[in-house]
């Protein structure tokens, strides 16, 4: 089963589109740090001539004045894109930005996400949680920090789903397609009991070096399937 199966899920779909807010934005060409107005907008990531910080280029983004954006603003509207799913996109988090208007745009979506955290677990949904925890767990490790907690909670929340499905066979350990990294390639094809594997929770494998976005904390992709899938 491919990781993208595996993240997503009947309840992926199921969001009703939300109606379109079309706002009328300007479109500044000064940088986002300095606010030095630029004579040239440029077309990708590059250097601020003024204050040497890096901007970035998001064209299509609906919550920010600029293309221009922070690094902060960048992460912050990535992250928006990848989370349609659990209600988020630009016109609730312009709302919400706008209700905290001294705080960074990650801090705003982290509260978010926190939030939603909650709400999941109160309705003991772990589908939602599986996701969103392995969402937060991307969103840390493009922050360049320890999103460990994170991927090992939505691992944690795919077995607690096996287990509310009622399932109570053995789970395999699938490894990251193409390019697993020697740690996780010792937890190829392992089996386990439901039970086995929510006390000793494998993976994440705490030694994993494969590097998606920094190469501080690898981001281990090894996934729990069970026979049902195989
Ligand atoms: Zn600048
Ligand atoms: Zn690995």
């Amino acid at each position: 089963m491919s990781l993208l199966s595996w993240l997503s899920g009947s309840k992926a779909n199921t969001n009703p589109k939300k109606k379109a807010v079309h706002t009328t934005r300007k479109i500044s060409s000064s940088c986002p740090y300095c606010h030095v107005s630029l004579e040239k907008t440029p077309g990708r990531k590059s250097k601020c001539p003024h204050c040497g910080k890096d901007m970035y280029v998001r064209t299509t983004q609906k919550i920010f004045d600029s293309h221009l954006l922070t690094k902060d603003q960048a992460l912050a509207t990535d992250a928006i894109r990848e989370n349609a799913w659990n209600g988020l996109d630009a016109d609730v988090f312009r709302t919400l930005i706008q209700s905290r208007p001294h705080d960074k745009p990650t801090d705003v979506l982290w509260n978010y996400f926190q939030k939603k955290n909650l709400e999941m677990m109160k309705r003991g949904d772990f589908q939602a949680l599986k996701m969103l925890n392995y969402s937060m767990a991307l969103f840390l490790n493009k922050e360049g920090r320890d999103h460990r907690h994170c991927l090992q909670a939505a691992a944690r929340y795919q077995l607690e789903q096996f287990l509310q499905e009622g399932f109570v066979g053995n789970v395999h350990i699938s490894v990251g397609e193409n390019s697993c990294c020697d740690a996780c390639k010792r937890n190829a094809h392992k089996v386990l009991s439901l039970k086995e594997a929510i006390k000793d929770l494998p993976i994440p494998c705490k030694d994993c070096s494969h590097v998606i976005h920094n190469d501080t904390y690898g981001f281990c992709r090894c996934i729990y399937v069970t026979d049902r899938f195989i």
